[in-house]
């Protein structure tokens, strides 16, 4: 089975890793059931999150019922020294003394960035719960690849995360070279685009062939997990099949998929476009319970508003058309709620 060493951390992971957002929606025995699964399979790098709802508490449950070491990695939003708090409570959830990797998660903006890395900022409260011995390694994720490579300049992190997917591959040109020369572990999100490609076999094999990195396609089902695991053991590169299913997905995707890159704001009415063109991923993802959230239900409301003045437009590098995609998401939405209210 093949392990990388994940960059500086000197952590030995497996080549495939597992991530934590999908198991919210299933019930909690379904879930503990997964994550023991894939503990037995051999994948030894979990990543949750304190935003994933009950995901560190299930993988606390799950970890009771295992005897196989695992590394932890999980994270929070939070962009003050506050975050220690956060490593608590995540270490409280998780019913363990120490989690080997945090994040200061989905730091998308300079603003952002300027903040946590700030005097009283969340980088320091990561720095004390590493002096305190709860934690041992400090990442950061972004959707924002300029984030990622002023933070690999800077040379603060053990770890960063990134999506990268074949529909989204740009990171390999932008951060990965850069991550390998500063010898920063890389763990990349979204093999699958978020739900977009419902093929494993060509999505797990691209990211699977790029080197030193580890993805964490998170599986909710026995089944799904067992497919990943498979295609990952199996090992093999891309037949002619699979790049041809690669390209045309590619050729349908290239002019509705959201990078989530954030270039397009600000919008005058505070739409959070990359949230609203992903609204069908983000309810696939999260599962019934995300149409009951304050969150989602202000981003569905704020996107009503949209005026197409068209400024998002000229500063969506992929030309993506923005208030066509918000309305077809919301037509999209109104469509499930009235099924909904008919079940
Ligand atoms: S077109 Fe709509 S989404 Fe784009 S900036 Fe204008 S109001 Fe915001
Ligand atoms: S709409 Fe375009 S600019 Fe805005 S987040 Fe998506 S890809 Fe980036």
């Amino acid at each position: 089975m093949e392990k990388i060493r994940l960059g500086r951390t000197n952590l030995f992971v497996t080549k495939l890793g597992w991530g934590g957002i999908p198991i919210q929606r299933v019930s909690e025995p379904e879930a503990v059931s997964v994550i023991k699964a894939v503990v037995e399979m051999g994948m030894n790098l979990l990543d949750t999150a304190r935003g994933y709802t009950n995901s560190e508490h299930r993988i606390g449950l799950a970890l009771q019922e295992v005897n196989k070491p695992v590394i932890l990695s999980s994270k929070s939003p939070v962009k003050t020294e506050k975050i220690f708090d956060e490593v608590r409570v995540s270490l409280k959830q998780m019913e363990v003394k120490k989690i080997p990797i945090y994040h200061l998660h989905a730091v998308s903006h300079f603003q952002d960035y300027e903040k946590v890395m700030g005097a009283g900022g969340a980088y320091e409260g990561l720095k004390r719960a590493r002096d305190e011995g709860l934690i041992d390694y400090i990442g950061i994720t972004s959707h924002n690849l300029s984030v990622l490579e002023r933070a690999l300049e800077e040379g603060y992190f053990d770890v960063i995360m990134a999506c990268y997917s074949f529909l989204e591959p740009e990171a390999a040109q932008k951060v990965f070279p850069l991550a390998k020369a500063k010898d920063v572990g890389v763990i990349t999100m979204k093999p699958f685009s978020g739900g977009v490609i419902e093929e494993a076999g060509p999505a797990l094999k691209f990211v699977l062939a790029t080197p030193d990195l580890v993805p964490i396609p998170g599986s909710e089902t026995l089944e799904k997990a067992k497919e990943n695991w498979e295609i990952f053991m199996k090992g093999g590169s891309l037949t002619r099949k699979d790049k041809e299913r690669i390209e045309t997905l590619r050729k349908e995707w290239d002019q509705q998929f959201c990078r989530r890159c954030d270039y397009c704001q600000p919008c005058s009415e505070k739409i959070s476009i990359q949230h609203i063109l992903g609204l069908q991923t983000v309810v696939k993802r999260f599962g019934p319970v995300a149409q009951e959230l304050d969150w989602f239900q202000s981003l569905v409301e704020k996107a009503r508003n949209c005026s197409e003045c068209g400024d998002c437009l000229q500063r969506c590098p992929y030309q993506l058309p923005i208030p066509d995609l918000i309305k077809k998401n919301l037509a999209w939405y109104d469509n499930l709620k009235t099924l909904n209210k008919k079940n």
